[in-house]
């Protein structure tokens, strides 16, 4: 009898379902392990949705808008009659050429990795093979699945109406409405709602909860939803959608309360559904649940161990930070390496609205419902000098730490560049206990003037505090 499992019986030892930021972190962490290793990507170009209709591209639109508003905010300009307003054609020029460089880089990593990206749409015959648009079956000994999410569409609302976008769409948005209503406060829709809030539109936010964000520090997000607030952004809590009526002249969004909004436009960002759906899986005994989501174990397995899932697929967090890592996490399981403590469970938040934000470790919140004796330690951004040269005053950065050991609990910023300012803390909070602790910050010297700074000195305001 045959051994159908044997290694000679595969053409590869794995392979890849997508190559957004999960896929390629598990092809390139299993080649360089020596796995023969082969990736399907339906898309005309590799990188993802992250690549192509997420992350880069939100994010460099986002860099156009605040770094043209701001110019356009300068004295200078203003004194010299510069009152210009960009289309979104122009700020949107420079995303297609980073989009470009980012493809190019990733397909270098594959190239000299030697892994081979068919490209087409992958659909399971069996465990243990796919066929790529119906050509013939391509076994493999593993998988993993990295196929993404796209943005839940809801029946009822009419997204081939020239207003009415999810975010996939609105990066091609050609025309500058006047006012939008976002529904949806999560992280997509409220990043959104800061972007276009830059760009001088007037926004609605419809919130189905009672607060903003709900999964940060209660302190941050009661600060952005003042600071959206005081730049113009209508937020309106525990709303649900009744219907959304697009005309030729607006969208009419009926909320279950009986208020309506009308705008020039209109953004969901309610939700997402994974990209399970074309995948064979009834060919294979695995389902997705009602999101389009898989389930797995923590080391990224399916139902079937061989199979592997990662990424935006698999739900929370739903980042790209944390799908490159899942998917290097699978492949080292497969290699057998217990060694590469990944920390999958140590995943930074970064939501770039203005302010930014970012966080990692605990919350308060979780901390006093779990009874740990902790103390507070802030950095108002407007005192230190550096900030007060840049102009970027509003932020402050949060330590939470044990008031016993001193070990820090969780890092909490907002204000300018609290995506990068929040690695710090990260560093310290991840080294060994006796290393771990709000001390660090007290007995070492930054250089000055610097965002950095902000870590002496709300470890300082913490430790005043102790008794
Ligand atoms: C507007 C927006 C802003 C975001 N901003 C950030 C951010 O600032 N920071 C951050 O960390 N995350 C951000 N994200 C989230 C981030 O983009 C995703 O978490 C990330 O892309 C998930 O990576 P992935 O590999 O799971 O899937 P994806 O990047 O979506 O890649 C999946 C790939 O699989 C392909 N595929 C699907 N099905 C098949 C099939 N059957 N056969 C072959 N190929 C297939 C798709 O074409 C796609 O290329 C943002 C998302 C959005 C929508």
């Amino acid at each position: 009898m045959n051994d159908t499992t044997s290694d000679s019986h595969f053409d590869y030892d794995l392979f890849v379902i997508g190559s957004g930021p999960g896929g390629e972190g598990a092809a390139m962490q299993a080649s360089k392990g020596g796995m023969r290793v082969a990736v399907a990507e339906k898309y005309t170009q590799i990188g993802g949705g992250c690549t192509h209709w997420g992350t880069i591209p939100s994010k460099a639109l986002r860099f156009a808008i605040t770094s043209t508003m701001k110019a356009l905010r300068n004295p200078t300009f203003q004194e010299l009659g510069v009152q210009v307003s960009p289309t979104l054609q122009q700020l949107r020029r420079g995303t297609q050429s980073i989009i470009g460089k980012q493809v190019t880089m990733r397909q270098s990593f594959y190239e000299r990795n030697g892994v081979p990206v068919i490209q087409g749409t992958a659909r399971f015959l069996d465990a243990h093979s796919i066929s790529i648009d119906g050509d013939k079956p391509i076994r493999a000994k593993h998988f993993v699945i990295a196929t993404g999410s796209r943005p839940f569409r809801p029946e009822g609302v009419d997204f081939s109406h020239p207003r009415v976008y999810d975010s996939d769409t609105i990066l091609g948005m050609t025309h500058k409405p006047t006012t939008l209503s976002v529904y949806g406060a999560g992280v997509i829709g409220t990043e959104y709602a800061s972007m276009f809030r830059n760009l001088g539109i007037k926004v609605n936010l419809i919130n189905t909860r009672e607060k903003l964000l709900e999964f940060l520090d209660d302190e941050i997000v009661d600060a952005l939803a003042y600071h959206l607030r005081d730049q113009g952004v209508i937020i309106r809590h525990n709303e649900t959608m009744k219907k959304v009526e697009a005309t030729d002249d607006g969208v009419i969004v009926h909320l279950q309360s009986g208020k309506r909004v009308k705008t020039d436009a209109f953004l969901w960002a309610n939700g997402r559904t994974g990209n399970t759906d074309n995948l064979g899986l009834e060919n294979i005994p695995i389902e997705a649940n009602n999101r389009g989501q898989l389930v797995v174990d923590e080391q990224f397995q399916t139902a079937i161990p061989h199979i592997y899932a990662v990424g935006d697929v698999i739900g929370f967090p739903s980042l790209a930070s944390a799908a490159y890592t899942q998917g290097r996490a699978a492949a080292m399981h497969m290699l057998g390496r217990k060694d590469g403590n990944l920390r999958v469970n140590d995943i930074p938040t970064g939501i770039y609205t203005s302010p930014e934000i970012s966080s990692v470790g605990k919350t308060e919140r979780e901390l006093t419902a779990a009874c740990v004796p902790y103390e507070v330690g802030h950095s108002l951004f407007r005192s230190l000098a550096r900030a007060q040269i840049t102009g970027e005053t509003t932020g402050m950065l949060k330590l939470l730490f044990h008031r016993d050991t001193l070990e820090i609990l969780g890092v909490h910023c907002f204000g300018a560049n609290a995506s990068e300012i929040v690695h710090i803390g990260q560093a310290i909070m991840n080294q060994p206990a006796g290393h771990n602790t709000v001390e660090y910050f007290v007995e070492t010297t930054f250089n000055y003037p610097t965002m950095a700074e902000a870590y002496r000195v709300a470890a300082l305001n913490g430790m005043n505090r102790l008794f």
